[in-house]
């Protein structure tokens, strides 16, 4: 039986936040210069709302300067294409972020081809994945980048280690697998048409898992001492409950058996606002031709 540690993602956070902000104040201080956050909302759904308003308050906590630009519903492709391209035309910007999901009648694809990618705070435009995957300097996207850091301080070198990432979307999967090589990990990046998953997990020392299924890995399933970073966050109503969030890996089962894992919520979802943050400051000093401060 393996006394199982709890990766605390919000004291993770609140320690980044804190370095992003003293780097933030000193760039102000040396060079009046301060980074600038645009978020690009489109429509009116609830939780994207609610996600920018999270996003914005504590870059405006970090000492970052935060702008908004909504767009109704009905707007058009073009119409989105020419505010990206003025956000990318305005020095006082550094990081453009388009909430997503976005209408349906808008390909998320050529608004994030759009986005000049050195304020690419996201990390999703094509150039930005090419770096990452290819060594050069990219901007990394927030959720897998949060997730290497709390990896990175739970066990200090990651090489030679083996690592099951499950789920292969642009956001999560895919850059968390080339984060992890780069890391000199052995890596397997899972899927729904993976064979004998349990299997495949059983092997790992480092379980990632970004399915969007809740509960999905079972602890049966860990390899003892694994550790483990859950990315799912899934809205279910017990039998008989109240609605709670809860991860793709079953909490409850991955005691006593994981070396460690990170609580939903609590994990890496205050490690991706964390992220974000010092992705804004990195682009506003490379933009400059400053090395980074982090
Ligand atoms: P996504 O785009 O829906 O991708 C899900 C992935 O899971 C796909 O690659 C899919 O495989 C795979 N998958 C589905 N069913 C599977 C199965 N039975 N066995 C193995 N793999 C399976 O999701 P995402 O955007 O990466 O997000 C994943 C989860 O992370 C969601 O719960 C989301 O809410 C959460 N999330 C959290 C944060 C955060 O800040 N905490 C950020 C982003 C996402 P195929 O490719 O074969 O279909």
């Amino acid at each position: 039986m393996v006394a199982t540690k709890k990766i605390d993602g919000r004291a993770h956070a609140d320690r980044l936040t804190a370095e992003v902000a003293a780097a933030t104040a000193a760039l102000k201080a040396e060079s009046g210069i301060v980074p600038g956050l645009c978020a690009v909302l489109v429509g009116s759904d609830p939780a994207s709302h609610v996600y920018v308003r999270n996003k914005s308050k504590a870059a405006v906590a970090a000492g970052i300067a935060t702008f908004q630009e909504n767009l109704p519903e009905t707007a058009s492709e073009a119409e989105l294409l020419a505010l990206i391209a003025k956000l990318n035309a305005d020095d006082w910007i550094d990081g453009i972020l388009v909430q997503l999901p976005l209408p349906k009648h808008i390909d998320p694809q050529h608004v994030i081809d759009a986005i000049d990618p050195a304020k690419d705070v996201d990390g999703f435009h094509a150039q930005n994945v090419g770096h990452l995957w290819g060594g050069g300097q990219a901007l990394i996207p927030c959720t897998p980048y949060g997730c290497l850091l709390m990896l990175r301080d739970t066990m200090g070198s990651l090489a030679g280690a083996e690592a099951v990432v499950i789920g292969r979307s642009n956001i999560v999967g895919k850059p968390m697998a080339a984060l992890l090589l780069n890391e000199h990990c052995t890596v397997t990046l899972a899927h729904s048409r993976s064979r004998d998953l349990p299997g495949i997990v059983r092997r790992a020392a480092i379980v990632v898992a970004a399915v969007g299924r809740p509960e999905f890995v079972r602890g049966e399933w860990l390899k003892p001492g694994a550790v483990i970073i859950d990315v799912g966050i899934n809205r279910i109503t017990p039998p008989g409950g109240k609605p709670k969030l809860v991860g793709d890996v079953a909490y409850a089962e991955a005691q006593g058996i994981a070396g460690a894992i990170t609580p939903v919520p609590g994990g890496v979802g205050p490690m991706t606002i964390a992220c974000l943050l010092r992705n804004t400051l990195i682009a506003a000093c490379r933009r400059r031709g400053r090395p980074d401060p982090l």
